[in-house]
């Protein structure tokens, strides 16, 4: 950590003291990919777009140059507009955001304040009348602050945008349009996501002169720690498949997405007629629900969270292993960050997506995005019959291959199994799936043979 000079250590990228003791503390030891590269870009004043996948460390390599940049020495006691402005497109990343900038906000004498809409309007007011450093902030409630005259932006310092494209499509991009346009040159304006679109760089072309593009990972490429799978399922029998993967797979911590709001409270109630405690975070609840519901789900008192596309964003969950999507999301990036909620900080991740007849022209669509990474497992229960054997996606219509045998070497391979390469041991050993899928192709063949 104290070598110097050295971009693979925290010391290394000049981090001052303060931080590195603050780093050492919460136990980060060696900085990321997109750390490595970020932190200097930053350090020096720069302003960037930047992209790297999900779950790269995305946060530390924003927070942590702006806060060395702000010198505590140079700031009147009270009564001084923030000078680090963070925005995040859900009001759950911005408290994700808070809280970890607070260890370091802390050391550096610095004070933070939360803004994220939701009742509390006045107390937020008089934080800001007393003077605080760092705003993290939802783009509507940011706005109304401004225009309150509780926050100067022509006096920013830096300003951070994360999970920029989901701004657009939460069309909050006119916020940021009135944002970047109050802000002056000089200040430092950093862009992140796992996906920067094209409409983001534009946005960041016409506010920003001297502008880095910083590309960790192509656009969204979904982390190799993540294996994925796909299930097709007959529409009806979704909750069923969902509740039998659970049950029968065992799994502890279950992360499962949804499209639409309605369809959130139908899953859940599904799931809990199974006795399974669950919880749900959409737009449409209450931010006293939202908060409790994420909060009960990271302590592990609901196993099971049921979500829009709003928790796909930025959220970092312990000991979330798996992932599953219910359906295919409206937006294509969005299964990306879906997905990218497992399998973060190198951690192993299982994404799990359902999908029914109705949907295989997104499907379709998605693949381009997936690449060749997932694997289908038909269940004969649940598949539709005309994909029994086949799968939706079935690479090139195969010489015509004979049911592969279970103990055959194709047929034995499970969907953990990835590239065909060996698996290391790890915990999830315990993970049935892996007879899952063998008993699915014991059955599939068996299934053959009957017709
Ligand atoms: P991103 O924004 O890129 O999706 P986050 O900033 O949320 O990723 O970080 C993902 C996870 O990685 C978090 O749990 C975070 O604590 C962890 N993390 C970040 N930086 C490091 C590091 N240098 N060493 C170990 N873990 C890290
Ligand atoms: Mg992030």
């Amino acid at each position: 950590m104290e070598e110097k000079g050295n971009k693979r250590s925290f010391g290394g990228l000049k981090l001052n003291t303060a931080l590195l003791q603050v780093l050492e503390r919460q136990g980060y030891e060696t900085p990321t990919p997109v750390q490595q590269r970020l932190i200097p870009v930053l350090l020096a004043g720069t302003s960037a777009v930047a992209s790297a996948q999900t779950g790269s460390g995305k946060t530390l390599a924003f927070l942590l140059p702006a806060l060395q940049q702000m010198n505590p020495d140079a700031l009147p006691v009270t009564n001084h507009y923030p000078r680090l402005f963070i925005l995040s497109p859900t009001k759950e990343l911005a408290q994700q955001i808070f809280e970890v900038s607070m260890p370091f906000v802390r050391k550096l004498g610095f004070r933070s304040v939360l803004l994220q809409g939701g009742g509390k309007r006045n107390e937020e007011s008089r934080k800001l009348e007393q003077g605080v450093d760092v705003v993290i902030a939802t783009p509507q409630r940011a706005l109304e602050h401004i225009e309150a005259r509780h926050i100067d932006v022509k006096g920013l310092k830096h300003l951070v945008v994360d999970e920029a494209d989901m701004m657009f499509d939460m069309g909050f991009v006119s916020y940021l349009e009135k944002i970047f346009g109050m802000m002056t040159e000089r200040s430092q304006k950093v862009i992140v996501s796992a996906t920067i679109t094209p409409r983001v760089v534009k946005l960041a072309k016409a506010h920003i002169k001297a502008l880095r593009r910083i590309e960790l990972d192509p656009p969204g490429k979904i982390a190799d720690s993540v294996t994925q799978m796909l299930y097709p399922v007959v529409k009806s029998k979704k909750s069923a498949l969902l509740a039998w993967l659970i049950s029968s797979e065992n799994l502890k911590r279950v992360l499962v997405f949804v499209r639409k709001k309605e369809l959130a409270d139908g899953v859940a109630e599904a799931l809990r007629a199974w006795d399974y405690k669950v919880g749900i975070l959409h737009g449409e609840r209450m931010h006293q629900e939202r908060r409790k519901a994420l909060r009960a789900f990271r302590e592990g008192e609901y196993q099971i969270l049921v979500a829009t596309d709003i928790a796909a964003r930025g959220l970092d969950i312990s000991d979330l292993d798996v992932v599953i999507n219910y359906d295919i999301p409206h937006v294509k990036h969005d299964f990306i960050h879906r997905v990218g909620r497992t399998g973060r900080a190198g951690k192993e991740g299982i994404a799990m997506t359902l999908v029914s007849p109705e949907e295989i022209e997104q499907l379709k669509d998605l693949q381009k995005v997936l690449g060749s990474k997932i694997k289908e497992v038909i269940l004969p229960d649940y598949a539709p019959k005309d994909v029994k054997s086949r799968g939706y996606l079935m690479q090139p219509p195969q010489r015509r291959r004979r049911t592969p045998k279970p103990d055959s070497k194709k047929g034995a391979s499970s969907p953990l199994n990835k590239k065909g390469k060996k698996r290391k041991t790890t915990k999830r050993d315990g993970f049935k799936i892996l007879d899952a899928s063998r008993k699915t192709e014991k059955q599939n063949s068996r299934g053959k043979k009957r017709k």
